[in-house]
Parts: structure tokens; sequence; C-alpha cells
């Protein structure tokens, strides 16, 4: 065990990445509380969703005031779950942006949609709500606003543009629990929204996330979609078509101990990440995330943009730094060549992709850490 400069102890997990590296890119605040949860779903012996599985739900109502909420395997199936009780399919086109990870995009074109791709911010990085009217055709029926790194998109826009159109919205995020857009909760605006909680998101639960919506039809449908198309588990007769996108108590028990150690992981992660800007204030070439009015922030990682970026790079991972880029933009991926996008379309993404760094900012970093991080960012730029 390490004592942690918050003063709590965690378990230290030897893993093959920590012992590579001496700071790694992420690491779950996790510790005794979830490890006595899980005793107790073992000796419950009630391992699929069960007594955990109702808490978790509950917490998670009660923190972002969403009137129906359903758990799913992760977030990437809750947004495919998402879609289908929106009824998107073949022949609809659902707007995206550009700059997000690829499985808002990968879920639409699962549905037999064609995502459509659009520009984001180059200030905050969502989608830039300017860009979105020029993308709608007679074939758009909805718009997925992506909540990244920690801020909320602008959602009073992104609802104009989608009321004027008629158009359907599910929020991605994914990234966005604790994430406040003016007095409400990211994922709780649109028609239906999801947040996720795996491993490396700002509360965890290995993997699993969440589906909220206010709306009952949507909550009916998910309902059914998700358990084998009934509404109970414990019978044979299916009235719909459904799936099985359920979770186990056993991810929940983490997650319950995760929701309530919220306040404090976001308040390490805020102290880490103004570390990070004091100590890299004197940079000139560093810069980062504009903060935006309408939304609190809950920094997902140390977000910067810089010049020279490959070259830092190998500077840091050379002396110990775990490093990840920023998004690569989804109209380069080689999934989604098909479409036929042109990188001259989207300068912003792009330009995010070139000079974006994610630093470490987990709870797990002590401050000699961070300093360390940026003695060696300094260091690379006397270089
Ligand atoms: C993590 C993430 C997802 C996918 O969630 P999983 O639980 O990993 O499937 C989707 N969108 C964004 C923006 C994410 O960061």
């Amino acid at each position: 065990m390490r004592k942690r400069w918050t003063g709590i102890y965690t378990i230290k997990f030897n893993t093959t990445m920590e012992m590579q590296y001496r700071v790694s890119q992420v690491e779950p605040f996790v510790g005794l509380e979830e490890l006595r949860n899980l005793q107790e779903v073992i000796k419950n012996k009630w391992l699929t969703e069960g007594p955990f599985s109702r808490e978790f739900l509950e917490l998670i109502k009660e923190f972002t005031g969403a009137k129906y909420a359903l758990l799913a395997n992760n977030g990437t199936l809750a947004l495919f779950l998402g879609l289908l009780a929106l009824e998107i399919g073949p022949g609809d086109e659902v707007i995206v942006p550009d700059f997000t990870f690829n499985a808002s995009a990968s879920t639409i074109a699962f549905t037999g949609a064609k995502p459509v791709f659009v520009d984001v911010d180059q200030n905050n990085f969502n989608i830039d709500v300017k860009r979105i009217q020029d993308s709608i055709t007679p074939k758009t029926t909805a718009i997925m606003p992506v909540h990244v790194y920690g801020q909320a998109c602008d959602m009073s826009g992104i609802l104009e543009v989608a009321t004027r159109n008629r158009l359907k919205v599910i929020e991605d995020a994914a990234q966005g629990y604790g994430v406040f857009y003016k007095k409400k909760h990211v994922g709780t605006i649109g028609d239906v929204g999801i947040i996720s909680f795996f491993a490396d998101k700002t509360v965890t639960s290995g993997e699993g996330a969440v589906l909220l919506t206010d709306n009952v039809h949507i909550y009916e449908k998910l309902k059914l979609l998700r358990n084998q198309g009934r509404p109970n588990s414990g019978t044979f007769i299916h009235p719909a078509l459904g799936m099985n996108f359920r979770m186990t108590d056993l991810q929940c028990a983490v997650g319950v101990e995760q929701l309530k150690k919220f306040k404090t992981i976001e308040t390490i992660k805020i102290r880490n990440y103004n570390l990070y800007k004091d100590s890299l204030a004197n940079v000139d070439e560093v810069s980062f995330i504009e903060e935006v009015v309408h939304s609190n922030f809950v920094p997902f990682r140390a977000c910067i943009k810089l010049e020279h970026l490959e070259d830092l790079l190998g500077y840091l991972e050379n002396n110990g730094v775990q490093t990840r880029r920023f998004f690569y933009p989804l109209h380069r991926q080689p999934c989604f060549a098909s479409l036929g996008y042109k990188t001259e379309a989207f300068p912003v993404s792009n330009e995010l992709y070139l000079s974006g760094l994610c630093l470490p900012l987990h709870c797990g970093l002590s401050q000699e850490d961070i300093r360390y991080v940026c003695k060696l960012i300094q260091e690379f730029r006397k270089k």
C-alpha cells in the first residue's frame, strides 16, 4: 500500500503497465471499499443484476436527476441500444462530431444508418454547433453530441437545431459523469443519453454503462430491448424482440463505491489539473482546453496542445511517462474510408490530432509525479 496525497489508502496492484512506466496514463481509484462490496456479492451468491444494481441505478438517478435509468454492459452497447430505441436504422443519417472515440460512429453504422461527421470547436473540442445545419439533409434523423474531456457541449444550440429540423438527440456522455450543462447533468438533456463506466472513465465498474431518459416510451422500449424483449426476467414469454445488455452485481458493487467517491475523485483531478496548469504556465508553446461558461469542468485528462508532438511523445515515453494522443479524426479512420470524406473539410479535428497530448491525471499521481512530467516538458522545449 502506498500513501496518496489525499490521505486515502488504496491497494496497489502490480500490473505490467505500472512496472513499465514510472507515471502511467490511467489508474482506477479503487481499493478496500470496492473489495468489501465484492465480498458481499460473493457471500450473497447473487451474481447478476440484484441489490447492488438497484442501488447503483438509484444513486445515478439521484445524482443526475434523470427520471429513468437503465444499465448496459458498456458505453458502446448503451449507445447502440439508445439508437435502436430511437428507431434509427437503414436510410437514416446521424450527425456526430468528427473528433470523438470511434464507438460514437460505429454504433450508428451498426444500426444501418450513416454517420455524418461535423468538425469541432478549436478551443473546447466539442461539436461546432454553427456547422451542424449545413450537414443536415432530408435523411437526417438524429444528432449525437459527444461531451469530450470533461465539459458539456452547447446543448441549447444543439436542441435549437434539432427542434427546427425535427431531429432526435442522443447524447454520448461516456466521459461526462459529474458534468453539468448549466444545472442539468449531461446525458439527461436530449431524448436519451449514456454514461460509460469503463476502467479509464471518471468513475468505473470495469465495464458498464447507464442509459438515461425522461421519456417513458423510450424507457419502456429500452427495457424490452435490453432484457430479451420482456419487461422482467423469470419468464419465457417474450412480447418483443430483445437481446441481453445486462450488467452483473459484481460490477455494480464496484460502481456503487465509485459513485460515493466521485467528489473525492473530482477534487483530486481538479487539483492535479491545476498543478499542471501552474507548472506549465511559463511554457508559451503549451495551451490548455478552454473552460466554457455553460459547463462545470471535471477534467478527464490533462489535455494540452503543442508543436513537435511526435518528438515530445518519444521523449516522455523514454523517460517513463505513458502518453496518449488525442482522438484520431473519424473521417480518417480506415473503417470509415468508404464514406469518402476529405481531410480538408475537417481542419480543426485534424489540427487537434496533430498537436494534442493527454497527460496522466488519475488519482494515483503524487504532486512529485506531476512536477516530474512538467519538468520533462520544460527540458524538451529547451532542446
Ligand atoms: C469510452 C467512450 C465510449 C465507449 O464506452 P465503453 O464503455 O468503453 O464502451 C464512447 N464514447 C466516448 C466519447 C468514450 O470516451
